[in-house]
């Protein structure tokens, strides 16, 4: 095992990444990068200002043409370098997402392996981006359609996933050919200024991949959105944001992907095998410490089994070692942020307050850090906050229902619509169910849906768009018709 402490990372970029370049801010303005295991600095990284964002268009610009003339095997060749290099450094890669983000190694070494995928299946659709051409209903005709690059893509992503998020965008579009601008969160900057090393040291040229930290998110996005020169806005974050970008980015035309949030039910049927249910809520409940847009927030069990299930889920929730997420043993890490913290407690306290039962944790445990137990809450009345937010943390509300439309019902009340789970023995019954569920996702008899070859996006409030899969490309591409006589 390496030595993987921040020190120990020796060429961790710390600046803006312009046109193939390490530069400090125009302002020569830095921000902290804190530590949520001990809420000490780690480091500082650059703090791009709308001056910044604006050479990064400038360098998407110059590179434009020649990127979208490349051809597509040589530009999946390079995705290919960028899937081996994340391969070959995945261990360097998963501990500073560990140290930046909290999360424990299994989940971080388990995101840079499912980040790194995106830039292998992007590889290989990168030659598939096919057109059509056919006979025009009335002969006199040809339709023939090509499928150009959308142009320069403003990519914007969050901290849960902090490589992932951010492979998902830059994958595609650079398979279609179009040069990205991507604003890291702030509170996790550093994986996603070495995913710039790597891409650079993968051969992708100077200026078609920039990355701008930001403490200035809502003024350094918005010049871009209001820059003709971009075409293409991807956001991944909470719906709020998503309803202020949708807004300023409407001032230009720019397309827009919204991946936004999500309020996951998670269903189990009396049908259902109970230890593969327990497993896979673990799975949709813990992944990230409850910190994914796909997190279970909702249990709705059958009530034949729900206190056998909330006492098996809340057994193996209290066994989990909480702790910095760089060692060995922790199985979950601190939360990303104080306020993310203080929220989540809110919730459980709001939860309790208004009479639901606590089965185990229940609240920050006395100790420095971002920490909050893993907690079971039962009896939760219908309409509390805690089933109409997302928790965003290690917490699982179970409810109880007895009738199938009922729980459709239960499932289907939110403005969200990211993903659901449904647990049933009965797969007449799982695909009926799943057709009548609200959302993008579905995933039966499965607590865990992500996948790079699949399309992911929500319904409703949940985004606009999908990524990954075929669909994931389409995203960055432009049909266009040409009428043909010939
Ligand atoms: P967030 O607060 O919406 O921030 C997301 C990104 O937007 C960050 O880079 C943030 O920068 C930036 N941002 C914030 N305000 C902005 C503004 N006014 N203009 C432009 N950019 C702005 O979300 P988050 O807390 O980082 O992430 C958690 C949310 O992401 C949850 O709601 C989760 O469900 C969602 N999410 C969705 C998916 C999906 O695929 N559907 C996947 C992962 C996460 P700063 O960090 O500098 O504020």
């Amino acid at each position: 095992m390496g030595d993987f402490s921040l020190s120990a990372l020796a060429d961790l970029p710390l600046d803006l990444w312009i046109g193939g370049r390490a530069a400090p801010a125009s302002d020569g303005g830095r921000f902290d990068v804190l530590d949520p295991a001990t809420g000490d600095v780690l480091t500082s990284v650059a703090d791009g200002t709308v001056e910044d964002a604006l050479a990064c268009v400038a360098a998407a610009e110059a590179a434009a043409p020649a990127w979208a003339a490349t051809a597509p095997r040589e530009r999946a060749e390079v995705l290919r370098r960028a899937f081996e290099l994340m391969t070959a450094r995945a261990d360097e890669i998963a501990h500073l997402i560990s140290l930046e983000n909290g999360k424990a190694l299994p989940d971080a070494r388990g995101e840079t392996a499912y980040a790194a995928e995106f830039f292998r299946w992007y590889a290989e659709e990168a030659v598939r981006a096919a057109g059509t051409v056919m006979t025009a209903p009335s002969g006199a005709n040809r339709i023939v359609v090509l499928q150009q690059p959308v142009g320069i893509a403003v990519l914007v992503t969050p901290w849960n996933f902090p490589a992932a998020m951010a492979t998902r965008k830059i994958g595609p579009a650079l398979a279609a050919g179009c040069p990205v601008i991507l604003k890291p969160a702030s509170d996790t900057p550093l994986t996603a200024l070495l995913m710039a090393r790597i891409l650079a040291d993968a051969g992708v040229p100077e200026g078609v991949v920039s990355v701008l930290p930001s403490r200035s998110s809502g003024k350094v996005v918005s010049a871009m959105l209001h820059d003709p020169r971009v075409r293409k806005l991807s956001f991944t974050g909470s719906t709020e944001v998503g309803r202020v970008l949708l807004k300023e980015a409407a001032d230009q035309v720019v397309n827009c992907s919204m991946e936004l949030g999500g309020n996951a039910p998670f269903l189990v049927f009396e049908d259902a095998d109970l230890d593969a249910a327990v497993e896979g809520a673990m799975v949709a409940k813990m992944r990230n410490a409850g910190e994914a847009c796909t997190a279970a927030n909702r249990f709705y069990v059958h009530a034949d089994v729900a206190e056998d299930f909330s006492q098996r889920l809340a057994e193996r929730m209290s066994a989990l070692t909480l702790g910095p997420g760089t060692d060995d043993d922790t199985q979950v890490g601190p939360l990303v942020n104080e306020e993310a913290a203080v929220k989540v407690d809110e919730l459980v306290q709001g939860a309790v307050s208004a009479g639901a039962r606590v089965v185990t944790g229940g609240r920050r445990p006395d100790r420095p850090g971002w920490y909050y137990e893993p907690t079971v809450v039962t009896g939760v009345p219908l309409g509390s906050e805690i089933l109409g937010e997302e928790i965003f943390g290690p917490v699982a509300p179970v409810l109880t229902f007895t009738d199938e439309d009922d729980a459709i019902a239960m499932a289907n009340d939110t403005e969200f619509g990211l993903v659901s789970y449904v647990y049933t023995g009965d797969l007449a019954r799982g695909l009926r169910v799943s057709e009548r569920l609200d959302a993008g996702m579905v995933g039966l008899n499965r607590g865990l849906v992500s996948d790079p070859a699949a399309p992911f996006g929500g319904t409703k409030q949940s985004g606009i768009g999908r990524e990954g899969g075929h669909e994931g490309m389409l995203d960055y591409l432009e049909s266009k018709y040409v009428a043909v006589t010939w």
